[in-house]
């Protein structure tokens, strides 16, 4: 196989062979040839019908016609020039209009720099130092919240590097759990600076709020001068328009994004109320820079993609993952299993646990030497999801009634191949 042949060679010069953990696996990846629509095809030439979407941004399918139109003729006028363009601020504008907590926007290359940049923004503001942060949840890569993070960093709990001095002011509590926040704020609150939520988490498979879950969140940090930041990096664009914050109707100080914002390209943002946002340089002293900060590219990718994203286009995620999530029930009632089926919009994952899964403890029940097994078969029979269970899976808009019914078919396989394990 070229991919085996690829990933023999790869590692001689990538560390693992890829440029990012969560894509190695065992005995070794596909390598992509090219991709387009819901399906995505390797160098041996095999097509999968993708449900990893780059782990999220591809929201349209891969090579969407309109973006790829619109960043050719962009592409000609040059891709980066170190001055303000007009679409950066078409672009600002129409985050600006479809996101509840947004006044304004900087743009930045990355999910990563976006909440990097959120959490100096908001110690600055408050003159705190403290964070907290949810056990499994992911905000990127950098020293701040690289404590018991979800995604790739799962089993690194703290990276060799992180100095102890960066991560001394990073508080971990429990998901859902609105006992400990109450202590803790009454102990620490006023050297909090901000708590920072993925609203749903998307890094540990998929764990939605309890109800009233986030209105807590909001009084809490209201009352206690804490600055509320979601990290809408995966929800923001994708399960409403408005991103969680519309779907829940709680609106926070701060909103980091990134994945789908870029529309395939690198891209990252913070965005939120006036008052905050103007204290970044340079209207402001809190520093944020980027040689690639807002690339006519990206931005012309964002947003061609974000205008296709209307009222309907959320509609018609929302019955592709009904369906899909009600047929994976279905093929669990037919085997016997009593395994949980997560998901929102179009947003899914099947925990191989039995137990309901409310936070980072209750995922970890999940069986995940049944995880491997169970992804094998899809990828031998044609269906590529993330290849580990705390990844969260992805629809598209390009993922037909014949996909999901394929998928289904596959689905019942994986099941058929773990059940008797
Ligand atoms: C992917 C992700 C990030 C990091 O974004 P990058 O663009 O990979 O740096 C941050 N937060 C959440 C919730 C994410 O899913």
């Amino acid at each position: 196989m070229k991919s085996e042949e690829l990933f023999n060679e790869s590692k001689k010069f990538l560390p693992g062979g890829v440029d990012s953990p969560v894509r190695a696996y065992k005995p070794y990846p596909f390598f992509a040839e090219r991709a387009k629509g819901s399906k995505i095809i390797d160098v041996d030439g095999k097509t999968y019908i993708d449900y990893c979407l780059a782990y999220g941004p591809m929201v349209l399918g891969h090579a969407n016609p309109e973006v790829m139109a619109e960043v050719i003729l962009q592409l000609k006028n040059g891709s980066a020039y170190g001055v303000p363009t007009e679409k950066e601020i078409e672009l600002a504008k129409m985050v600006v209009k479809k996101v509840p907590c947004a006044d304004m926007v900087r743009f930045v290359n990355s999910g990563t720099e976006a909440t990097m940049s959120a959490i100096r923004l908001a110690r600055a503001a408050t003159t705190r130092n403290k964070i907290v942060k949810f056990e499994g949840s992911y905000h990127g890569a950098h020293d701040y919240v690289l404590v018991k993070s979800g995604s790739g960093a799962m089993g690194l709990p703290d990276s060799p590097g992180v100095p102890e001095e960066t991560t001394k002011n990073t508080i971990l509590v429990p998901f859902n759990d609105e006992d400990v926040l109450l202590d803790l704020v009454k102990d620490q609150g006023d050297s909090i600076a901000a708590i920072i939520i993925e609203p749903i988490m998307g890094n540990i498979g998929f764990i939605p709020p309890k109800k009233g879950y986030l209105e807590f969140l909001r009084k809490l940090t209201s009352e206690n001068d804490i600055i509320l930041i979601f990290d809408e990096v995966i929800t923001g664009f994708r399960i409403a328009e408005g991103g969680a914050q519309e779907y829940f109707g709680v609106t926070p100080d701060l909103v980091t994004f990134g994945k789908i914002l870029g529309g395939g390209f690198p891209i990252g943002a913070l965005a939120g109320k006036k008052e905050l946002m103007e204290m970044i340089a340079p209207s402001g002293n809190v520093y944020q820079a980027g040689t690639f900060n807002g690339n006519p590219i990206s931005v012309t990718a964002g947003l061609t993609t974000l205008k296709q994203l209307n009222h309907s286009f959320y509609s018609e995620m929302n019955l592709k993952g009904e369906k899909l999530r009600d047929g994976i029930r279905d093929v669990l009632v037919e085997n016997d299993l009593n395994y949980q089926v997560a998901g929102l919009s179009s947003m899914f994952q099947v925990y191989l646990t039995e137990k309901e899964v409310w936070n980072y403890e209750d995922a970890k029940t999940a069986q995940i030497d049944k995880f491997t097994h169970y992804f094998q078969t899809l990828l031998n029979n044609g269906v590529f999801v993330p290849p580990a269970q705390f990844e969260c899976c992805f629809l598209s808009l390009m993922h037909s009634d014949d996909d999901i019914q394929n998928t289904l078919e596959i689905i019942d396989k994986g099941m058929k191949t773990i059940k008797n394990l």
